[in-house]
């Protein structure tokens, strides 16, 4: 058996009510829905190791036709990744649609990687616990717009006062600490790659099913 997936799934399993729950609380301000896709059309998507792991795992899942679709795009994505670096251009700053997107709907869903269940919330920035990043669909009309004051670019005091909401807008602490301390998880008892992610092997998503990489089974891939 492998462990870290083992683990892997537990941690999520124990996040996913906390992330639930967050999103909840928050309704009054939350506009998801089925077919709502733009935070999956533009964006740098890091996936650990282990979240490739159960990842991969809903992609050889799929139908072969839809496996190679998904692969030459990630192919032609790895091609614009080379050419903007090969540009001078910093790779932090390439972004892409992400290749799982199938008709405004994400093929792997139940599979997706943590990053994708956070997407649409308030997070609270990681360097600074004193400052957040609002979702990008806040300037698109969506999450949080009935409280944002787009030309200020801060919340709105008036909007606030006159939606008579019962909760304020929160930002969630992601931070992988405070994670596992709501969920009860001992990090001591977590293999190396999840107690700690910053330090695992990190890859775009795309990077994980291009035609390379996508003929390979989990087992031989992570061999
Ligand atoms: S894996 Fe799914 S949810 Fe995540 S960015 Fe891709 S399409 Fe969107
Ligand atoms: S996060 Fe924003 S763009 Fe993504 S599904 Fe929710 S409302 Fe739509």
């Amino acid at each position: 058996m492998d462990m870290e997936f083992e683990k892997y799934k537990a941690l999520l399993e124990a996040i996913m009510p906390v992330l639930e729950a967050h999103f909840s609380m928050q309704g009054e301000y939350v506009k998801c829905c089925i077919g709502c896709s733009h935070c999956c059309q533009k964006g740098y998507y890091p996936v650990t190791k282990a979240e490739a792991k159960l990842m991969r795992a809903g992609f050889q899942a799929l139908p072969s036709s839809l496996r190679e679709e998904i692969s030459k795009k990630a192919g032609k994505i790895a091609a614009e990744r080379d050419l903007f670096v090969k540009e001078g251009n910093d790779i932090i700053k390439f972004k892409y649609a992400c290749p799982l997107l199938i008709e405004d709907k994400c093929s792997i869903y139940e599979y997706r990687p943590i990053i994708c269940r956070t997407q649409g919330l308030i997070m609270q920035s990681a360097i600074d616990e004193n400052s957040f990043n609002m979702p990008a669909c806040v300037y698109t009309g969506l999450n949080y717009a009935n409280v944002w004051d787009e030309k200020l670019n801060c919340f709105s005091e008036e909007k606030i006062k006159g939606l008579n909401l019962k909760e304020p807008p929160v930002a969630l602490d992601f931070s992988y600490e405070s994670l596992l301390e709501v969920c009860g998880i001992n990090p001591d008892t977590l293999p190396d790659n999840l107690k700690d992610p910053d330090n695992s092997e990190i890859r775009m998503i795309f990077e994980w099913v291009t035609p390379e990489t996508a003929q390979e089974s989990v087992q031989e891939f992570f061999r």
